[in-house]
């Protein structure tokens, strides 16, 4: 059985909130970490193809 729950398109991009409380849109397949860019802390970094979001998601932007 084919378990495939999220189909994940190439150009999605996330709106997350860092815990500084800047909101940033980043890229949802990124292939490097990205880092708020107020605080520095890594917000997503690459696992193997797919992003591990690290902090908030407030929406999914398609
Ligand atoms: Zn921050």
């Amino acid at each position: 059985m084919n378990n495939s729950i999220i189909p994940t398109p190439k150009s999605r991009f996330l709106r997350v909130k860092c815990k500084c409380q800047n909101e940033q849109v980043i890229f949802g397949n990124a292939s490097t970490e990205i880092k708020c860019v107020v605080c520095g802390e890594v917000l997503a970094e690459p696992t193997g193809g797919r992003t591990k979001i690290l902090t908030q998601i407030l929406e999914v932007l398609e």
